[in-house]
């Protein structure tokens, strides 16, 4: 099948590209050669783009309830989210009117979230965020109210930064948004898929001396035969 191999050398490739690498540096590797875009909606809809050219459609996620703690699995239609996600508009650079005065503001990009995240209180980290998208603020003068309600409005200005789904526990029924983070997520897949890869590889290739393309081009029967016989010996 040489589907198969194809997809195995791939996801082998994005791994590689991206193992040693921090989160933002990762994403950037992995959608290397498209111009990774810096606004987080962008990223975000370029991600899944890419995870929907290397896995099929149905893509499993878990959840855990914040209520009663079990963990949960549900499956999101991934070419029908990335139609949704294209289809928001990002607002990019505009005006916000705030008490009175109008900011400059644009969307979150992933700069704007490393400078946040140098920060450890969660205020802080939203003050960071604010001030650096929204040019002139006095971030240090706003209350919790403020930085809800211009936090609102960022969110606003590019609806693709976010994504999540309603979902309701069958065991305790609380009902929470689960937040999908696309760039992680398909991180997990690539990760579990390649490792997986890499330790058949090992087993054959301890057992019968064969190389990584020898065993990838076996077809997926096959391979499953010859590992189940060398697990045997
Ligand atoms: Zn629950």
């Amino acid at each position: 099948m040489p589907g198969q191999v194809h997809r195995e050398r791939d996801i082998l490739d994005l791994w590689e590209r991206g193992v040693a690498l921090d989160r933002w540096r990762r994403e950037d590797a992995l959608l290397a050669g498209h111009a990774p875009p810096r606004r987080l909606g962008a990223r975000n809809t370029a991600l899944l783009a890419l995870r929907n050219a290397h896995f099929h459609g149905a893509w499993p996620i878990l959840s855990t309830c914040p209520h009663c703690g079990i963990e949960l699995e549900f499956t999101v239609d991934s070419a029908a989210l990335l139609a949704d996600l294209s289809a928001d508009r990002d607002n990019g650079a505009v005006t916000i009117e705030w008490r009175g005065t109008r900011l400059a503001a644009h969307a979150p990009t992933v700069e704007d979230l490393r400078a946040a995240a140098m920060k450890e209180h969660p205020q802080a980290v939203a003050r960071t965020l604010l001030a650096q998208c929204l040019e002139g603020l006095d971030a240090d003068a706003c209350d919790d109210d403020a930085l809800e309600e211009l936090g609102a409005q960022l969110e606003a200005l590019d609806p693709a930064a976010i994504v999540q789904f309603d979902l309701t526990c069958p065991d305790c029924a609380h009902a929470w948004p689960a937040l999908l983070d696309i760039g992680e997520t398909l991180w997990a897949e690539v990760r579990n898929l390649a490792e997986r890869t890499l330790l058949q590889v090992d087993a054959l290739a301890r057992a019968y001396g064969w190389s990584e393309a020898e065993v990838l081009a076996l077809s997926p029967l096959r391979r499953a035969a010859y590992l189940q016989l060398a697990e045997a010996q």
